[in-house]
Protein backbone atom coordinates (compact mmCIF):
# COMPACT_ATOMS: atom_id res chain seq x y z
CA UNK A 1 0.00 0.00 0.00
CA UNK A 2 0.69 3.57 -0.18
CA UNK A 3 2.67 5.10 2.55
CA UNK A 4 2.93 9.01 4.34
CA UNK A 5 6.40 9.06 6.46
CA UNK A 6 5.96 11.29 9.64
CA UNK A 7 8.90 13.22 9.60
CA UNK A 8 10.08 16.15 11.99
CA UNK A 9 12.84 17.67 14.65
CA UNK A 10 12.41 15.84 18.52
CA UNK A 11 9.61 17.06 20.94
CA UNK A 12 7.54 18.41 17.81
CA UNK A 13 4.53 15.97 18.55
CA UNK A 14 5.51 13.82 16.25
CA UNK A 15 4.31 10.63 17.96
CA UNK A 16 1.04 12.37 19.68
CA UNK A 17 -0.22 12.86 16.25
CA UNK A 18 0.60 9.21 14.93
CA UNK A 19 -1.02 7.60 17.98
CA UNK A 20 -3.92 9.36 17.59
CA UNK A 21 -3.89 8.53 14.42
CA UNK A 22 -3.86 4.85 14.36
CA UNK A 23 -6.05 4.98 17.36
CA UNK A 24 -8.68 6.77 15.38
CA UNK A 25 -8.08 4.33 13.01
CA UNK A 26 -8.38 1.43 15.52
CA UNK A 27 -11.93 3.40 17.22
CA UNK A 28 -13.09 4.11 14.01
CA UNK A 29 -12.60 1.22 11.44
CA UNK A 30 -14.21 -1.82 13.22
CA UNK A 31 -13.40 -3.82 9.52
CA UNK A 32 -9.59 -3.31 10.23
CA UNK A 33 -8.85 -3.42 13.89
CA UNK A 34 -5.30 -1.28 13.53
CA UNK A 35 -3.10 -3.79 12.79
CA UNK A 36 0.37 -2.95 14.14
CA UNK A 37 2.88 -4.08 11.09
CA UNK A 38 6.14 -2.88 12.90
CA UNK A 39 5.60 -1.04 16.12
CA UNK A 40 6.06 3.05 14.24
CA UNK A 41 3.67 1.61 10.68
CA UNK A 42 0.22 2.21 10.83
CA UNK A 43 -2.73 1.60 8.76
CA UNK A 44 -5.66 4.50 9.14
CA UNK A 45 -8.73 3.92 7.35
CA UNK A 46 -9.41 6.89 4.69
CA UNK A 47 -12.99 8.67 5.57
CA UNK A 48 -15.06 9.02 2.72
CA UNK A 49 -18.92 10.09 3.46
CA UNK A 50 -20.04 8.68 -0.32
CA UNK A 51 -19.42 5.36 1.52
CA UNK A 52 -22.55 5.94 3.93
CA UNK A 53 -24.50 6.77 0.55
CA UNK A 54 -23.60 3.84 -1.34
CA UNK A 55 -24.29 1.83 1.44
CA UNK A 56 -27.48 3.47 2.31
CA UNK A 57 -28.59 2.89 -1.68
CA UNK A 58 -26.83 -0.51 -1.96
CA UNK A 59 -28.08 -1.99 0.92
CA UNK A 60 -24.99 -2.83 1.76
CA UNK A 61 -24.52 -4.91 5.42
CA UNK A 62 -21.02 -3.29 5.86
CA UNK A 63 -18.77 -0.48 4.90
CA UNK A 64 -14.70 -1.26 4.30
CA UNK A 65 -12.91 2.73 4.18
CA UNK A 66 -9.78 2.37 1.98
CA UNK A 67 -6.37 2.58 4.10
CA UNK A 68 -3.40 4.87 3.84
CA UNK A 69 0.06 3.78 5.80
CA UNK A 70 1.32 6.17 7.88
CA UNK A 71 5.07 5.82 9.41
CA UNK A 72 6.25 7.04 12.47
CA UNK A 73 10.35 8.11 11.66
CA UNK A 74 12.13 9.16 15.13
CA UNK A 75 15.12 10.16 15.11
CA UNK A 76 16.33 12.99 13.08
CA UNK A 77 18.33 15.48 14.32
CA UNK A 78 20.98 18.51 13.00
CA UNK A 79 23.35 15.98 11.12
CA UNK A 80 21.30 12.75 10.34
CA UNK A 81 23.35 12.76 6.90
CA UNK A 82 26.36 12.07 8.52
CA UNK A 83 25.16 9.29 10.77
CA UNK A 84 24.29 11.42 13.91
CA UNK A 85 20.95 10.51 15.93
CA UNK A 86 19.65 7.24 14.20
CA UNK A 87 20.76 9.22 10.86
CA UNK A 88 21.36 6.03 7.88
CA UNK A 89 18.21 4.30 9.76
CA UNK A 90 15.68 7.14 9.55
CA UNK A 91 16.87 8.57 6.17
CA UNK A 92 16.28 3.91 5.02
CA UNK A 93 12.92 4.53 6.36
CA UNK A 94 11.78 7.83 4.33
CA UNK A 95 13.27 6.22 1.83
CA UNK A 96 10.56 3.55 1.65
CA UNK A 97 7.74 6.03 1.91
CA UNK A 98 5.84 7.44 -0.78
CA UNK A 99 5.16 10.63 0.65
CA UNK A 100 6.34 12.82 3.75
CA UNK A 101 4.55 14.63 6.28
CA UNK A 102 6.89 17.35 8.10
CA UNK A 103 5.57 18.46 11.29
CA UNK A 104 6.50 21.58 12.53
CA UNK A 105 6.01 22.84 16.32
CA UNK A 106 3.79 25.91 16.27
CA UNK A 107 3.39 25.89 20.05
CA UNK A 108 4.84 27.46 22.77
CA UNK A 109 5.35 27.07 26.30
CA UNK A 110 7.42 24.34 28.64
CA UNK A 111 8.22 21.88 25.92
CA UNK A 112 12.06 21.28 25.18
CA UNK A 113 13.10 22.71 22.07
CA UNK A 114 15.94 20.47 20.41
CA UNK A 115 17.08 24.13 18.75
CA UNK A 116 16.60 26.21 21.48
CA UNK A 117 13.69 28.11 20.61
CA UNK A 118 10.55 27.63 18.78
CA UNK A 119 11.11 28.65 14.99
CA UNK A 120 9.15 26.39 12.80
CA UNK A 121 10.70 27.83 9.62
CA UNK A 122 13.98 27.57 11.13
CA UNK A 123 13.16 23.78 12.34
CA UNK A 124 11.62 23.04 8.41
CA UNK A 125 15.12 24.15 7.02
CA UNK A 126 17.16 21.86 9.26
CA UNK A 127 15.04 19.04 8.34
CA UNK A 128 15.31 20.24 4.69
CA UNK A 129 19.28 20.60 4.77
CA UNK A 130 19.75 17.19 6.40
CA UNK A 131 17.46 15.43 3.35
CA UNK A 132 19.20 17.76 0.72
CA UNK A 133 22.63 16.43 2.15
CA UNK A 134 21.51 12.65 2.15
CA UNK A 135 20.92 13.24 -1.61
CA UNK A 136 23.38 15.26 -2.36
CA UNK A 137 26.10 12.41 -1.16
CA UNK A 138 23.97 9.84 -3.18
CA UNK A 139 24.22 11.78 -6.28
CA UNK A 140 27.75 12.49 -6.06
CA UNK A 141 28.56 8.96 -5.85
CA UNK A 142 26.37 7.34 -8.51
CA UNK A 143 26.41 10.16 -11.20
CA UNK A 144 29.96 9.75 -12.22
CA UNK A 145 29.76 6.14 -11.94
CA UNK A 146 27.15 6.93 -14.30
CA UNK A 147 28.62 9.19 -16.49
CA UNK A 148 31.55 6.64 -16.95
CA UNK A 149 29.39 4.09 -17.98
CA UNK A 150 27.24 5.92 -20.56
CA UNK A 151 30.58 7.02 -22.44
CA UNK A 152 31.09 3.10 -22.66
CA UNK A 153 27.72 3.01 -24.88
CA UNK A 154 25.07 2.16 -22.24
CA UNK A 155 21.94 3.33 -23.02
CA UNK A 156 20.02 3.43 -19.41
CA UNK A 157 23.66 4.91 -17.58
CA UNK A 158 23.29 8.01 -20.17
CA UNK A 159 19.36 8.78 -19.41
CA UNK A 160 20.43 8.31 -15.80
CA UNK A 161 23.41 10.70 -16.33
CA UNK A 162 21.53 13.36 -17.62
CA UNK A 163 18.84 13.01 -15.60
CA UNK A 164 20.45 12.67 -11.72
CA UNK A 165 22.82 14.82 -13.27
CA UNK A 166 20.44 17.46 -13.62
CA UNK A 167 19.04 16.66 -9.84
CA UNK A 168 22.83 17.05 -8.60
CA UNK A 169 23.21 20.81 -10.11
CA UNK A 170 20.22 21.42 -7.85
CA UNK A 171 21.22 20.05 -4.86
CA UNK A 172 24.75 22.11 -5.36
CA UNK A 173 22.85 25.11 -5.75
CA UNK A 174 20.92 24.34 -2.09
CA UNK A 175 17.77 23.05 -4.09
CA UNK A 176 15.39 20.06 -3.18
CA UNK A 177 16.01 17.39 -6.17
CA UNK A 178 11.83 17.48 -7.10
CA UNK A 179 12.80 20.53 -9.09
CA UNK A 180 14.07 18.54 -11.60
CA UNK A 181 12.26 18.60 -14.99
CA UNK A 182 12.84 14.96 -16.71
CA UNK A 183 12.47 15.37 -20.13
CA UNK A 184 10.65 12.61 -21.43
CA UNK A 185 8.98 8.96 -19.92
CA UNK A 186 12.59 7.38 -19.44
CA UNK A 187 14.03 10.06 -17.81
CA UNK A 188 10.30 10.06 -15.59
CA UNK A 189 11.09 6.31 -15.38
CA UNK A 190 14.85 6.47 -14.00
CA UNK A 191 13.98 9.87 -12.10
CA UNK A 192 11.45 7.92 -9.62
CA UNK A 193 13.54 4.36 -9.06
CA UNK A 194 16.48 6.51 -7.80
CA UNK A 195 14.10 7.46 -4.61
CA UNK A 196 15.52 10.77 -3.82
CA UNK A 197 14.44 12.21 -0.69
CA UNK A 198 13.58 15.60 -1.34
CA UNK A 199 11.81 14.56 -5.00
CA UNK A 200 8.62 12.90 -2.52
CA UNK A 201 5.78 15.31 -2.29
CA UNK A 202 5.81 17.31 1.34
CA UNK A 203 3.15 18.21 3.65
CA UNK A 204 3.59 20.43 6.51
CA UNK A 205 1.49 19.52 9.33
CA UNK A 206 1.57 22.87 11.86
CA UNK A 207 1.23 21.73 15.20
CA UNK A 208 -0.74 24.43 17.35
CA UNK A 209 -1.89 24.76 20.77
CA UNK A 210 -5.49 24.16 21.83
CA UNK A 211 -6.72 27.96 21.40
CA UNK A 212 -5.36 28.09 17.65
CA UNK A 213 -6.62 25.06 16.33
CA UNK A 214 -9.39 26.21 14.27
CA UNK A 215 -7.30 29.32 13.03
CA UNK A 216 -4.07 28.47 13.41
CA UNK A 217 -1.18 31.57 14.98
CA UNK A 218 1.48 33.50 13.47
CA UNK A 219 3.75 30.65 13.72
CA UNK A 220 0.90 28.75 11.35
CA UNK A 221 0.69 31.50 8.81
CA UNK A 222 4.46 31.65 8.51
CA UNK A 223 4.55 27.92 7.42
CA UNK A 224 1.31 28.73 5.43
CA UNK A 225 3.33 31.18 3.04
CA UNK A 226 6.30 29.06 2.97
CA UNK A 227 4.04 26.48 1.60
CA UNK A 228 2.51 28.71 -1.04
CA UNK A 229 6.31 29.65 -2.44
CA UNK A 230 7.07 26.19 -2.82
CA UNK A 231 4.15 25.05 -4.46
CA UNK A 232 3.39 22.72 -1.39
CA UNK A 233 0.77 22.42 1.31
CA UNK A 234 -0.06 22.56 4.63
CA UNK A 235 -2.74 22.04 7.44
CA UNK A 236 -3.73 23.16 10.65
CA UNK A 237 -3.86 20.60 13.83
CA UNK A 238 -3.11 20.41 17.33
CA UNK A 239 -2.03 16.87 18.04
CA UNK A 240 -2.73 16.86 21.86
CA UNK A 241 -6.38 17.80 20.83
CA UNK A 242 -6.27 14.90 18.51
CA UNK A 243 -5.00 12.53 21.17
CA UNK A 244 -7.98 13.63 23.43
CA UNK A 245 -10.32 13.63 20.66
CA UNK A 246 -9.57 9.41 20.49
CA UNK A 247 -10.56 8.79 23.79
CA UNK A 248 -14.00 10.36 23.75
CA UNK A 249 -16.92 8.41 23.01
CA UNK A 250 -17.84 8.94 19.25
CA UNK A 251 -21.29 10.21 20.03
CA UNK A 252 -19.42 13.35 21.67
CA UNK A 253 -16.64 13.87 19.35
CA UNK A 254 -18.67 16.24 16.96
CA UNK A 255 -20.12 18.76 20.66
CA UNK A 256 -16.22 18.54 21.14
CA UNK A 257 -15.26 19.37 18.06
CA UNK A 258 -18.18 22.63 17.32
CA UNK A 259 -17.12 23.72 20.74
CA UNK A 260 -13.25 24.38 19.61
CA UNK A 261 -14.46 25.95 16.27
CA UNK A 262 -14.04 22.35 14.11
CA UNK A 263 -16.06 20.96 11.25
CA UNK A 264 -14.04 17.61 11.47
CA UNK A 265 -10.93 16.26 13.24
CA UNK A 266 -7.61 17.58 12.54
CA UNK A 267 -6.60 13.57 11.63
CA UNK A 268 -9.48 13.82 8.68
CA UNK A 269 -7.38 16.70 6.94
CA UNK A 270 -3.81 14.89 7.57
CA UNK A 271 -5.24 11.95 5.92
CA UNK A 272 -7.41 13.80 3.06
CA UNK A 273 -4.06 16.04 2.27
CA UNK A 274 -1.88 12.87 2.54
CA UNK A 275 -4.10 10.96 -0.29
CA UNK A 276 -4.10 14.11 -2.61
CA UNK A 277 -0.26 14.29 -2.19
CA UNK A 278 -0.09 11.01 -3.23
CA UNK A 279 -2.24 11.53 -6.13
CA UNK A 280 -4.25 9.21 -5.28
CA UNK A 281 -8.27 8.55 -5.52
CA UNK A 282 -11.07 6.07 -4.80
CA UNK A 283 -13.32 3.79 -6.61
CA UNK A 284 -16.01 1.87 -5.08
CA UNK A 285 -17.56 -1.52 -5.14
CA UNK A 286 -21.09 -2.02 -4.00
CA UNK A 287 -23.52 -5.07 -3.00
CA UNK A 288 -25.36 -6.42 -0.22
CA UNK A 289 -22.63 -7.81 1.28
CA UNK A 290 -20.73 -4.65 1.83
CA UNK A 291 -19.40 -1.66 0.24
CA UNK A 292 -15.79 -0.49 -0.10
CA UNK A 293 -13.48 2.02 -1.24
CA UNK A 294 -10.19 1.29 -3.20
CA UNK A 295 -7.37 3.11 -3.69
CA UNK A 296 -5.39 3.56 -7.17
CA UNK A 297 -3.29 6.43 -8.73
CA UNK A 298 -4.74 9.03 -10.57
CA UNK A 299 -5.10 8.18 -14.10
CA UNK A 300 -5.47 4.23 -13.67
CA UNK A 301 -7.22 2.33 -16.14
CA UNK A 302 -10.20 -0.35 -15.87
CA UNK A 303 -7.55 -3.22 -15.60
CA UNK A 304 -5.31 -1.83 -12.88
CA UNK A 305 -8.34 -0.38 -10.73
CA UNK A 306 -9.25 -4.45 -10.94
CA UNK A 307 -5.59 -5.21 -9.99
CA UNK A 308 -6.24 -3.86 -6.87
CA UNK A 309 -8.85 -5.70 -5.68
CA UNK A 310 -6.67 -9.04 -7.08
CA UNK A 311 -4.46 -9.88 -9.09
CA UNK A 312 -6.87 -12.15 -11.49
CA UNK A 313 -9.19 -9.64 -11.96
CA UNK A 314 -6.42 -8.06 -13.64
CA UNK A 315 -4.91 -10.55 -15.34
CA UNK A 316 -8.31 -12.05 -16.47
CA UNK A 317 -10.24 -8.47 -16.95
CA UNK A 318 -13.21 -8.48 -19.67
CA UNK A 319 -15.02 -5.13 -18.73
CA UNK A 320 -16.19 -2.76 -16.37
CA UNK A 321 -19.71 -1.77 -15.70
CA UNK A 322 -19.38 2.01 -14.72
CA UNK A 323 -21.72 3.91 -12.70
CA UNK A 324 -20.77 7.89 -12.20
CA UNK A 325 -20.87 8.19 -8.24
CA UNK A 326 -23.00 11.22 -8.94
CA UNK A 327 -25.56 8.89 -11.44
CA UNK A 328 -26.04 6.10 -8.65
CA UNK A 329 -26.46 8.53 -6.07
CA UNK A 330 -29.36 10.14 -8.32
CA UNK A 331 -30.94 7.42 -10.05
CA UNK A 332 -30.98 5.25 -6.62
CA UNK A 333 -28.86 2.31 -7.27
CA UNK A 334 -27.31 0.11 -10.10
CA UNK A 335 -30.92 -0.82 -11.45
CA UNK A 336 -32.32 3.20 -11.87
CA UNK A 337 -28.64 3.80 -13.66
CA UNK A 338 -28.95 1.20 -16.27
CA UNK A 339 -32.39 2.28 -16.83
CA UNK A 340 -31.36 5.98 -17.36
CA UNK A 341 -28.66 4.44 -19.52
CA UNK A 342 -25.97 5.96 -17.29
CA UNK A 343 -24.07 2.41 -16.37
CA UNK A 344 -21.46 2.08 -19.07
CA UNK A 345 -19.69 -0.75 -20.31
CA UNK A 346 -16.07 0.16 -20.60
CA UNK A 347 -13.32 -1.66 -22.00
CA UNK A 348 -9.28 -1.79 -20.86
CA UNK A 349 -8.50 1.93 -21.89
CA UNK A 350 -10.87 3.38 -19.60
CA UNK A 351 -9.32 5.83 -17.49
CA UNK A 352 -11.29 5.31 -14.09
CA UNK A 353 -12.76 8.73 -12.53
CA UNK A 354 -12.47 8.95 -8.48
CA UNK A 355 -15.63 8.40 -7.67
CA UNK A 356 -16.55 5.48 -10.16
CA UNK A 357 -18.66 2.15 -8.80
CA UNK A 358 -17.61 -0.67 -10.58
CA UNK A 359 -17.67 -4.09 -11.76
CA UNK A 360 -15.24 -6.37 -13.09
CA UNK A 361 -16.11 -8.76 -15.78
CA UNK A 362 -13.34 -11.31 -16.23
CA UNK A 363 -12.05 -14.13 -16.74
CA UNK A 364 -10.94 -17.21 -14.59
P1 LIG B 1 8.02 13.82 18.97
O1 LIG B 1 9.35 13.72 19.62
O2 LIG B 1 8.05 14.76 17.80
O3 LIG B 1 7.40 12.52 18.64
O4 LIG B 1 7.07 14.59 20.00
P2 LIG B 1 5.96 14.02 20.99
O5 LIG B 1 4.72 13.68 20.27
O6 LIG B 1 6.56 12.98 21.88
O7 LIG B 1 5.65 15.34 21.84
C1 LIG B 1 6.66 15.97 22.61
C2 LIG B 1 6.01 16.71 23.76
O8 LIG B 1 5.28 17.83 23.26
C3 LIG B 1 5.02 15.85 24.54
O9 LIG B 1 5.21 16.14 25.92
C4 LIG B 1 3.67 16.35 24.05
O10 LIG B 1 2.69 16.20 25.06
C5 LIG B 1 3.95 17.82 23.77
N1 LIG B 1 3.03 18.37 22.76
C6 LIG B 1 2.67 17.82 21.58
N2 LIG B 1 1.80 18.62 20.93
C7 LIG B 1 1.61 19.70 21.72
C8 LIG B 1 0.81 20.91 21.61
O11 LIG B 1 0.08 21.13 20.65
N3 LIG B 1 0.91 21.81 22.65
C9 LIG B 1 1.69 21.59 23.75
N4 LIG B 1 1.74 22.50 24.71
N5 LIG B 1 2.44 20.48 23.88
C10 LIG B 1 2.41 19.54 22.89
Amino acid sequence: GFRCGIVGLPNVGKSTLFNALTETAAAQAANYPFCTIEPNVGQVAVPDPRLDDIARIAGSAKIIETQLGFVDIAGLVRGASKGEGLGNQFLGNIRECDAIIHVLRCFEGEVTHVEGKVDPIADAETVETELMLADLESLEKRVPAFQKKATQGDKESKIAASVLGEALELLREGKPARLTKPKDEDEKRIFEQAQLLTAKPVLYVCNVDEGAAADGNALSARVFAKAEAEGAKAVIVSAEIEAEIVTLDPADRADFLADLGLKETGLARVIRAGYDLLHLQTFFTAGPKEARAWTIPMGAKAPQAAGAIHTDFERGFIRAETIAFADFVAFKGEAGAREAGKLRSEGKEYVVHDGDILLFRFNV
